[in-house]
């Protein structure tokens, strides 16, 4: 029998950037809502560097002026760096999209969500930290609520009308029903560390995130400027290429092997100091095979992750946040938290998501974007598009049959 008087109208599992956005916004619309998040904020995470269309849901949130008095580095723009080490042209946002949105901000992870989870905490969100979930309860086919440990309590069972996963990368409910479809084609790994006194561009960007490649194109750096005179700097590459048949497997020895392979970042780290520890990560891309169903929705990691060429992982759990929380609210109205409503958002979504893979594949496929640009000028803007975040445009799509004439182009090439 479905239990009709629930204490809470959400649970939500996970304090992250998804997590606690999905709560803040649906307490907003004077939900009860409780949030269980495993450990104590601030906490470390990786993924600093924000992209422009952060900002509608930071501004719903209520975060913007937070974020305006922040010391979080102001990020204008990118950079691009070849394997041969010759840096383009600052890519700055306001050119294409002169908007106050175009500056963004480069965040040290545990200060930005700890913020978020401090904004859910104001308009009344239950946040409980130290505080994880072990299992999710069912009713049949319906999710009813979760069974979590707090620091010094006894187990118990929790219950509401729509739970939302906001795990992360532990995906709970993606585990518990299998759901997870791995990408085949983005099998990747990071090993990144933190730098002190390391180079920063003059000017206006100074805060933008330098993408570099390394030699013969196995992989790339990202290089990003953090307060503090910090620069996060991290290589990606196919995990088997990065861990795999190498002499040492030792993290430091990896990731110094590939700073020696790359002659963009090479000279950027001269007189600089380290001031962390090596960190690892498989980051095998994936995605849900359904991002909701009766009682229960995904959001963020929890639904899908992509590889962070573009920096889009807090952009994509900021969104689905407000797109499933919308769903979740006019599910929760219309008292009918079944598997339709609670994956109305599900397909718009996948197009946004679809296209910013689409444009990381065109990235690793070798497509010169250069090339791109000069063929089809007019064009342009839908890059721009997708790198600043604005995902929901379906003008977009225009550009995958051009991308693929022009790789067709290149194999061709590559043949004679
Ligand atoms: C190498 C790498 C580099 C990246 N770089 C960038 C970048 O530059 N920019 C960017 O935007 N994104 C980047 N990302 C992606 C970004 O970090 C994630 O997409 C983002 O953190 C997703 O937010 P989330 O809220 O969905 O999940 P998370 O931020 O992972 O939050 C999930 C939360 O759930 C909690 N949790 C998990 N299990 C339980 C449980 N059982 N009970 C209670 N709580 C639980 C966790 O403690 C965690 O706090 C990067 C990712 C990787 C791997």
């Amino acid at each position: 029998m479905i239990q009709t008087n629930f204490h809470y109208d959400v649970i939500v599992i996970g304090g992250g950037p998804s997590g606690a956005s999905a709560a803040t916004l649906l307490a907003k619309q004077g939900f009860r809502v409780v949030l269980f998040e495993r450990d104590h904020f601030p906490r470390f995470h990786v993924g600093e560097s924000l992209i422009p269309y952060c900002y509608p849901v930071i501004e719903k949130l209520g975060m913007l002026e937070k974020m305006k008095a922040s010391h979080f580095t102001k990020k204008y723009g990118v950079q691009f760096i070849s394997e041969q080490g010759k840096l383009s042209e600052p890519f700055r946002f306001e050119q294409y999209d002169p908007h106050e949105r175009s500056q963004t901000w480069q965040v040290l992870r545990g200060e930005f969500d700890n913020m978020l989870l401090q904004n859910a905490r104001e308009v009344g969100v239950e946040v409980h930290e130290g505080a994880r979930v072990l299992d999710i309860l069912c009713e049949g086919t319906r999710v009813v609520g979760v069974k979590v440990k707090c620091e010094g309590e006894e187990e118990k069972e929790v219950r509401a009308k729509v739970v939302v996963d906001a795990s992360g990368q532990s995906s709970m409910i993606i585990d518990r029903f299998g759901l997870r479809v791995w990408d085949k084609d983005l099998k990747k790994a990071a090993v990144w560390t933190y730098w002190k006194g390391a180079k920063r561009e003059p000017g206006l960007d100074e805060g933008g995130t330098i993408v570099i490649q390394t030699e013969g194109k196995k992989g790339w750096f990202w290089y990003i400027p953090l307060h503090d005179d910090v620069v996060s700097v991290g290589v990606v590459a196919n995990f088997d290429y990065l861990f795999k048949n190498r002499e040492s497997k030792d993290p430091e020895s990896i990731y110094f092997d590939e700073v020696a392979r790359c002659p963009g970042v090479q000279p950027r780290l001269e007189g600089a100091t380290r001031c962390e520890d090596f960190h690892i990560q498989k980051e095998y891309s994936y995605k849900a095979t359904q991002g909701g169903g009766d009682g229960w929705v995904l959001v963020g990691d929890a639904y899908g992750f992509l590889d962070p060429l573009y920096s889009s992982g807090v952009l994509l759990a900021l969104t689905s946040a407000d797109v499933v929380s919308q769903s979740v609210t006019s599910a929760l109205n219309a008292n009918d938290t079944s598997e339709k409503m609670l994956r109305s958002w599900e397909s718009e979504y996948n197009k946004a998501m679809g296209r910013m893979r689409n444009l990381v594949m065109a990235f690793y496929d070798g497509l010169n974007f250069g090339r791109l640009v000069r063929r089809y000028p007019d064009k342009k803007n839908l890059i721009t598009d997708i790198l600043i975040g604005n995902l929901f445009n379906d003008r977009v799509d225009e550009l995958w049959p051009l991308i693929e004439e022009l790789k067709r182009e290149t194999e061709m090439v590559g043949a004679t």
